[in-house]
């Protein structure tokens, strides 16, 4: 009997539906928004190839990295337009010009993500800057394999757990392999719920989204809708209500297995690792701060080779630091991101209701926190209270 990864640690990457020769594996979602593989037992002819391209059920051999650098693109307006400091978009242009494929994620026009193929730097701009949603990587594994076998050259930029699919079926092929440090990626059904409770509010249609938006600064993190003609009609912050990012920073909203990531942690699947400089300075001496800094981590002799040649050309501006200085900034690069009180509500509160509907659930999860941040700060009064009773009848 076939056994895929429990559903608790599925990325629904669906490198298995790629692998399966009778086509008889699809990407299903389901009450609540999860995408993961469903079976057709009738086609099934039990080959096992779906389990054992699986990244969960057959991890790849990671490895720690070899050194690290905080950079950022020197074209001031490619690093401003990306959520960090712009190092994706010059990794891809190099890409292009020395004849690679590039492949990233976009979002389309109903708001969910989907990877696909560039071929030249027109197509490129679409990939910049964080999409915190799930992005779906099962749609170009058969072009990418077509092309890949005439023998294109390829730079794939994704999540970890994506990375690791794309790395156990094409790692035969030339393709240099690039993941971001992730915290955790919520479902799309999440999103598209979110944007449709903020249109019936303004009585407005949203055409495009940014999650850090580079008129705010992305390093504020601003999620910012806009019309179709371009103009900003609602931009907000966690601290100011947006309650999409509350469930996204604050951890809440994650698909399952990203509380049981096994890619978040210092040793990587890939080339090369980028993330935002967390800790930049700590473990030596820095005369620039932390904001729109990409921390590179190299992890193999391909990954340095490319780096190189961007800081050679002057591409990148970028200077070598400790390896383990990202390490203990961020803490997703040592382990995956942790249930708090919030995410336990918000997972009985989707058990327990009829139909899904995040706007519903976030804000019950937000007023049992202030209830709960309200005890808590009695207990805390009345015990500071007693201790100093307690002190003056002693005298
Ligand atoms: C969901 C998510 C969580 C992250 N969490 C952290 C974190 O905890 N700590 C940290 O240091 N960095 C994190 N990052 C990485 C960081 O935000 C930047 O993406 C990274 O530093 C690269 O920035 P850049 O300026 O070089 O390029 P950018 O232009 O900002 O990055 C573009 C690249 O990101 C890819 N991308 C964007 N969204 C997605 C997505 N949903 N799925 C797959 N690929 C995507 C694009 O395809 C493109 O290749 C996260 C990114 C994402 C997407």
């Amino acid at each position: 009997m076939i056994k895929l990864a429990k559903k608790e640690e599925c990325t629904g990457c669906g490198i298995c539906t790629y692998k399966c020769p009778k086509s008889c594996i699809t990407m299903n979602e389901d009450m609540t928004g999860g995408i993961y593989p469903v079976i057709n037992k009738d086609n099934c002819i039990e080959c096992h190839s779906c389990e054992r391209i699986c990244p969960i059920l057959n991890p790849l051999t990671n490895t720690y990295p070899l050194k690290c650098y905080a950079a950022w693109n020197k074209d001031k307006q490619e690093r401003q337009t990306s959520a960090s400091g712009g190092v994706a978009i010059a990794i891809y242009k190099w890409a292009i010009k020395h004849d690679y494929l590039c492949i990233g994620v976009s979002m389309n026009s109903d708001f969910s993500v989907t990877y696909k193929i560039a071929q030249d730097e027109q197509q490129l701009s679409a990939f910049k800057n964080s999409k915190y949603v799930f992005s779906e990587p099962f749609y170009i594994y058969p072009e990418l394999s077509k092309l890949l076998k005439q023998g294109k050259k390829a730079v794939i930029i994704g999540l970890p757990c994506q990375i690791a699919a794309f790395k156990k079926a094409f790692n035969k092929y030339n393709v240099i392999f690039i993941d971001l440090v992730c915290h955790g990626i919520v479902p799309t059904l999440y999103l598209k719920q979110h944007i449709n409770f903020i249109e019936k509010q303004l009585e407005k249609d949203v055409a495009r989204i940014s999650f850090r938006a580079p008129e705010m600064g992305t390093e504020t993190y601003h999620f910012t809708l806009y019309d179709k003609n371009d103009t900003i009609i609602y931009s907000k912050r966690t601290s100011e209500g947006e309650s999409y990012n509350y469930g996204f920073h604050k951890a809440i909203s994650y698909r399952e297995n990203c509380y049981h990531c096994r890619f978040a942690q210092p040793q990587r699947c890939s080339d090369i690792t980028l993330g935002d400089f967390h800790g930049l300075g700590k473990l030596a001496p820095c005369n620039y701060s932390e904001k729109k800094v990409s921390n590179i981590l190299i992890n193999s002799n391909q990954g340095l080779s490319l780096i190189s040649d961007l800081i050679q050309n002057e591409i990148l501006y970028a200077e070598e630091r400790p390896v383990e200085e990202p390490i203990q900034g961020d803490f997703q690069l040592q382990r995956p991101s942790t249930k708090t009180k919030q995410r336990y509500d918000f997972e009985q509160l989707t058990k327990s209701s009829k139909s899904f509907n995040y706007d519903i659930i976030i804000q019950k999860v937000i007023t049992k926190e202030k209830i709960r941040e309200k005890k808590n700060k009695i207990i805390q009064f009345l015990k500071s209270a007693s201790r100093k009773l307690i002190k003056l009848n002693s005298f």
